[in-house]
């Protein structure tokens, strides 16, 4: 291994600045170790985008993650400032994707908006996307008016989108459909004062209207694709009984990704971004019980000594395809990048690109 970072940290100096090896936080840390910059999927692929020296993205995340990375930094604004040079992002193992995001296909997401359409105008409902989605879907959003979110925005996102949903359809019951995950979607419109009744669940196995008479779908504001995120799905409301129970003062705090009873029980819930900066400004001495991906709260309790941060449920809950990316990959990766050859290439097709972008750029409007 000692030589595996040795080799690694010899190509890096030799790459400079052409190269960029972004990092998620759910990497393992061996990997990390060896990242230019660190951070949730968005933050890393906008940080990515603005970045004029480099050629090469090494994106250590999942093929999503990627595929934002390539549509960001290969903007027509950013070919146009590079005089049309494109910026490769490459994955270093090509099974890392998400099951999550796999759990709406462009196909199955089509055949609901069909659905759909016998029921509302066209222009009555807003198709929304979590960030954690193929590029084919933020494609199918930005050609029928949607939005992307991320776990951070995704209130002013809803928001905006039922405002819009209004506009369009001139009532006082605007309608999206959220996909893919399911949790986000229901704890979101939760927090904004949208009743469960108001919600429906899209199955995409079940016939007609995935599941839901006619009616309960027009008077949904909220349709929520079945999807959801296998780490987040583990915890349970029991393992918020059994932490109190063994730290009475301990502050639980979860990922929107956690099911609606975990995320009603705990003391707080928000996005990576948020979960980082409330452990970190706590003062020493705080407890926190972390309902996240593992290996991010095994990160933040080493860097965090003076706190006792532990996680929600004692299994480790792991993103077994963030854990596919291991030295040995990361160093074939390089090696690859350093002679030219450009292996796992995440290049997402000109024909899906520009309304993919348009998607992520309505999100960053809904959010200005
Ligand atoms: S943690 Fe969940 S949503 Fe994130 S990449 Fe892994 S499976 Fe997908």
């Amino acid at each position: 291994m000692d030589n595996l970072h040795c080799e690694i940290d010899a190509i890096r100096q030799r790459l400079g600045k052409k190269l960029l090896i972004l990092g998620h936080h759910y990497q393992r840390e061996e990997i990390v170790a060896h990242t230019d910059m660190q951070g949730d999927s968005f933050q890393l692929s906008v940080a990515a985008a603005q970045n004029v020296d480099c050629e090469t993205i090494i994106f250590c995340g999942v093929h999503f993650m990627a595929e934002t990375a390539d549509i960001l930094a290969n903007s027509p604004e950013n070919l146009a400032k590079r005089d049309g040079r494109r910026v490769d992002v490459v994955l270093p193992d090509l099974d890392a994707g998400c099951s999550m995001a796999e759990m709406a296909t462009r196909q199955d997401v089509e055949s609901c908006w069909n659905s759909l359409t016998t029921l509302f105008e066209e222009n009555e409902i807003v198709p929304v996307t979590y960030v954690n989605s193929t590029a084919e879907l933020k494609a199918f959003c930005g050609q029928h008016n949607g939005f992307a979110c991320t776990s951070t925005n995704a209130k002013a996102v809803l928001h905006e989108a039922l405002q819009i949903g209004a506009l369009q359809k001139k009532s006082q019951k605007p309608c999206v459909l959220f996909f893919p995950d399911q949790h986000l979607g229901r704890n979101t419109a939760i927090k904004m004062g949208i009743s469960e009744s108001q919600m429906s669940l899209w199955n995409s196995n079940e016939p007609d209207f995935g599941g839901n008479s006619p009616e309960q779908i027009k008077n949904s504001r909220i349709i929520l694709w079945n999807g959801y995120c296998c780490v987040h799905q583990k915890f349970v409301p029991g393992h918020i009984d059994e932490i109190r129970k063994m730290f009475p003062k301990i502050r639980v705090i979860v990922h929107p990704e956690c099911r609606r009873d975990v995320v009603e029980q705990a003391d707080e819930s928000g996005s990576t971004a948020f979960i980082l900066k409330q452990i970190t400004e706590s003062p020493a001495g705080s407890a926190w019980a972390v309902g996240t991906e593992s290996r991010f709260v095994e990160r933040l309790a080493k860097q965090n000594p003076d706190k006792t941060i532990v996680n929600l449920a004692f299994q480790p809950s792991y993103c077994e395809t963030m854990g596919l990316i291991e030295l040995p990959q990361l160093a074939a990766m390089l090696m690859s990048v350093e002679s030219g050859l450009k292996r796992n290439l995440i290049r997402v097709e000109n024909r899906i690109a520009p309304d993919a972008l348009r998607c992520l750029r309505r999100m960053l409007q809904a959010c200005s």
